[in-house]
């Protein structure tokens, strides 16, 4: 056979959390909690597999579900969608992108992307036969620079993916990159993918900056998020798209033969626990208590923090440690001194190297104790 991604082998997350599982470390790397989700929510969802939820749900997903993230986008971004037209459930985010991406992108478009990104953006564009144009971001900060997207930008240019708070890098885009992007698409024929899938894991006080809050950005956005990282519950897949009526009937036209419809019991699960709001506005603080006590376990050691302002996850540089690369390091890490994380040279096209592992931080309080114990013998 003749691959269709001829560059692309086995996802750094399934590699990474395979060695820690192989080798009994304690596993930072693919993000997901080692602390179980609420009792409450999964005696929802037995109440919803009693009540004989057990068939197919339609295909844009549950009706009371998609009702309750129209409340929800509306309550905290102030943008209506419409349910029944706007809002489709999918298998986690992961499908939501690259459902998006195929339903818009074209054999010779072009689809810029910013670097260190999360790895399925690109094989998405390249199945489709779009063109990745990516711009590398540099730490500490990973600041956009939109002088250089200005110059990325030509007639073939279809889509920006951005991704707040951002994987790997736990940065957020600001109000001013909110301003620079705005005035960059304006009048052109550009869509948005936004990967909000971290939307409530942002610490600080700060503001999550939805393209939904802003109309003129609103109207050219697919927005996705997930219901595995707020709930704790990421085997469980459910996630969702949100774009207006035009790009939305483009999306099911793909979502309905790539899945047809999501888990019934666990959509009207969600719906019922999304009720009480406080199950998302306590997140931050939540997480926030974790960051700060890792952080704090961290500064003992011989890593050096990156900014953590959202996702769950801690970036660090190792240049005290040694000059490794980040892949081969990640590697020792997790044999010698068992601990995972994930070496961000993973998600750059070109394997770029600026020695900054991730680790993510959603983890018990003894985890994160005992993965610091072991990080401080280095
Ligand atoms: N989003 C998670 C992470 O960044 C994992 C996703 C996956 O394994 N596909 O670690």
């Amino acid at each position: 056979i003749i691959s269709k991604l001829p560059q692309t082998g086995t996802t750094i997350f399934t590699v990474m959390s395979a060695l820690a599982n192989e080798v009994g470390a304690i596993n930072l790397s693919q993000g997901f909690p080692d602390f179980d989700t609420s009792p409450e929510l999964i005696k929802l969802v037995n109440t919803a597999m009693k009540k004989g939820h057990n068939q197919y749900a339609p295909m844009p997903g549950v009706q009371s579900l998609r009702e309750r993230i129209a409340e929800k986008t509306e309550k905290l971004y102030g943008a209506v969608y419409n349910p029944d037209t706007e809002i489709t459930i999918t298998a986690g985010g992961t499908q939501a992108i690259f459902t998006a991406i195929t339903a818009v992108i074209n054999p010779n478009d072009e689809v810029i992307i910013f670097e260190p990104a999360f790895d399925c953006y690109a094989p998405a564009i390249k199945l489709m036969g779009g063109i990745v144009k990516s711009l590398e971001l540099e730490p500490p900060d990973y600041r956009i620079p939109w002088d250089m997207v200005k110059r990325l930008i030509n007639s073939k240019t279809r889509m920006i993916i951005l991704n707040s708070p951002h994987n790997p890098t736990a940065t957020i885009l600001h109000k001013e990159d909110i301003d620079e992007l705005s005035a960059l698409v304006k009048n052109q024929d550009i869509l948005i993918l936004s990967d909000e899938v971290y939307e409530h894991l942002i610490y600080d006080g700060e503001t999550h900056h939805s393209m939904a809050r802003y109309p003129e950005l609103q109207q050219r956005s697919f927005i996705v998020a997930s219901f595995g990282k707020p709930f704790h519950a990421t085997g469980w897949k459910v996630g969702y798209c949100m774009a207006p009526a035009f790009l939305m009937s483009e999306f099911r036209k793909i979502h309905q033969f790539l899945v047809f419809s999501v888990n019934a019991p666990l959509q009207y699960a969600i719906a019922a626990y999304l009720k009480d709001e406080n199950t998302y506005l306590s997140l931050p603080e939540f997480f926030e208590k974790k960051r700060d006590y890792f952080r704090k376990g961290l500064e003992q050691t011989k890593f050096k923090l990156l900014p953590c302002s959202g996702s769950y996850f801690q970036s660090v540089t190792f240049d005290d440690i040694t000059n490794e690369k980040d892949s081969d390091f990640s590697l020792r890490l997790t044999k010698e001194f068992g601990v995972a994380a994930i070496p961000t040279s993973a998600f750059y096209t070109k394997g770029t190297d600026h020695h900054v592992l991730r680790f993510c931080f959603a983890k018990r309080q003894e985890t994160l104790d005992k993965a610091v114990e072991r990080l401080l013998k280095i």
